[in-house]
């Protein structure tokens, strides 16, 4: 199965700092957004990125291989702040596994970044949001409407950090020809609403192009926070193949520490296939 890529970020018009971080590279994909300000959020998604990236360059990832991440990534973050600095990040990514032979997307999140997939009858959004909004929503205590004006709209129910154990969200969805998966970081859809998400997912082929529209939309609206995505395209019927990453993968695993930002990851990485 060829599976084919973008990502782009930007640190929006209002942040300091871009908190964001994302890995694309085979079989694993994701972003994670940092939280815990200067020296901390940046620090936090930097960690689980480079936990990640641990399985780059391998021929699938298995459930536990991707639990492991989470877990070493939760260690990690708890060792690096305490109850005077604190720090955590979310993570949305998807990895290629092969359940009984079978070739699968794992989908993973805790927090409130999200995976989307583009099916025959539109653009659903896979995750669910570890928000308190989301489960007002979901208890139907409050109105779909209302989120982005309601008090609580940033307070996360779930995230990956020093309060709590690792607890991330599966799914596992067979893979398909003409799959397409969106990773993203709420700076995007802060901005963007769903309509407009699934038509820059059906319009743009290119995954790359794809991803830049998506951030350039979200940069134009004002971009109150950072954004990041990442666009997969599972099954697509051209590709390259497999680079033998190995060693050399965690230092492909992007993470932009200088100011600025709007730095696209390495092109060296990003051209492969999975068998
Ligand atoms: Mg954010």
């Amino acid at each position: 199965m060829l599976t084919d890529w973008g990502s782009a970020t930007d640190r929006g018009a209002v942040r300091e700092a871009n908190e964001d971080a994302l890995l694309a590279y085979p079989p694993v994909f994701l972003v994670a957004d940092g939280m815990g300000g200067h020296d901390a959020g940046d620090v936090a998604s930097r960690i689980a990125v480079e936990e990640f990236a641990d399985l780059a360059g391998e021929d699938g990832a298995t459930p536990e291989d991707v639990h492991g991440c989470f877990l070493r990534a939760a260690h990690r973050i708890g060792s690096e702040f305490s109850t005077s600095r604190q720090g955590g990040t979310t993570v949305a990514g998807i990895a290629l596994t092969r359940p009984d032979g079978v070739p699968s997307w794992l989908v993973f999140t805790v927090g409130d970044s999200r995976v989307y997939r583009r099916t025959p009858g539109g653009v659903v959004q896979v995750s669910v949001d570890h928000s308190v909004t989301a489960e007002l929503v979901a208890r139907g205590e409050l109105d779909p409407a209302d989120v982005p004006t309601h008090p609580s709209r940033h307070v996360l129910t779930r995230v990956l950090g020093t309060a709590e154990p690792a607890d991330p969200d599966y799914w596992l969805l067979p893979a398909q020809v003409g799959d397409r998966f969106l990773l993203c970081t709420d700076g995007l859809t802060r901005e963007l609403a769903d309509a407009e998400i699934a038509s820059v997912l059906a319009a743009a082929t290119d995954p790359r192009a794809a991803a830049a529209e998506l951030v350039a939309r979200a940069v134009a609206r004002g971009a109150r926070d950072n954004v990041t995505v990442v666009v997969v395209d599972g099954g697509a019927r051209t590709g390259l193949r497999l680079p033998r990453a190995g060693a050399d993968a965690r230092d492909r695993a992007w993470h932009d520490e200088r100011e600025g930002t709007t730095l696209p990851r390495p092109r060296t990485a990003r051209d492969a296939v999975v068998a």
